[in-house]
């Protein structure tokens, strides 16, 4: 059932603009606790390999977690370690209200965040080391202490359907504002403009600590993006 063995190197926290996934062509919906906040809202908690490991150690690992590197399928980081560990309410129920708040789902799926958290921890969680219990609430503990959203507007980086900002001027106050540098990930609004969808933040092996990210990321952003309003 443990699909890798093989120790992973960091975390990336990863918090999604809720307006960015919400107006590309495919849209979102509401989860069943309501509007969430203009806020930025967990997507997850990722082991990650610090450098990605080649066909030869493949074997080793097993066929999850490959990854697209030109014509070389590469390993990048474990997934899926456990599935005879499914999360369970029980486990977590002094986080659900933080939960609702901070990880809100905004696919149209079911309207039911239990899911994504269920699948995050399937895939992701099962792989860190911590339990259930540890894994959410160290991800709700990462994102109260370093409030991206309060951190971009210190900067004057504010939700606008007309502005566009610089990249560089995103990563620096996020670099100033938490200490670290992170990565960041753009999509495309429904007409095709550019706009900063996912901030990579990147922890220490605990969970507890951000540190610099060890890799940049090819995210699709240009020099200047959107920050749309939710
Ligand atoms: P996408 O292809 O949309 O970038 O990513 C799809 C899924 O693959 C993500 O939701 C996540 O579960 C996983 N994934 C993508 N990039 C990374 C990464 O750099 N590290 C880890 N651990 N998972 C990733
Ligand atoms: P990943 O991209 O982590 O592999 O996959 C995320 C999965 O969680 C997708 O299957 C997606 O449908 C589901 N999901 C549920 N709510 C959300 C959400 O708010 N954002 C994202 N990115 N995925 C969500």
């Amino acid at each position: 059932v443990l699909a890798s063995a093989e120790q992973f190197d960091f975390f990336y926290l990863v918090q999604q603009w809720p307006g960015s996934f919400c107006d590309t062509q495919q849209g979102c919906c509401f989860p069943d606790t309501g509007k969430p906040a203009a806020d930025f809202g967990i997507h997850g908690l990722w082991p990650n390999y610090a450098k990605c490991r080649s066909a030869g150690e493949r074997e080793l690992v097993g066929e999850m977690g490959l990854v697209d590197m030109g014509l070389r399928r590469k390993k990048c980081w474990p997934e899926y370690c456990n599935d005879g560990n499914p999360l369970s309410l029980w486990e977590i129920k002094d986080l659900v209200k933080q939960l609702d708040q901070s990880w809100p789902t905004l696919s149209c799926k079911s309207g039911k965040s239990m899911e994504f958290w269920s699948y995050e921890w399937r895939k992701h969680g099962t792989c860190s080391d911590l339990d259930q219990h540890g894994y959410f609430a160290a991800a709700l503990a990462l994102k109260a202490r370093y409030n991206l959203t309060a951190i971009l507007a210190d900067a004057g980086i504010v939700p606008s359907d007309d502005d566009t900002y610089f990249l560089s001027s995103i990563s620096d106050a996020i670099a100033e504002g938490t200490g670290f540098k992170a990565n960041l990930e753009c999509n495309r609004d429904a007409s095709g403009e550019t706009q900063l969808f996912q901030v990579y933040q990147c922890v220490d092996r605990s969970g507890k600590r951000l540190i610099d990210c060890p890799l940049p990321m090819q995210g699709k952003c240009r020099d200047r993006v959107k920050l749309p309003p939710f």
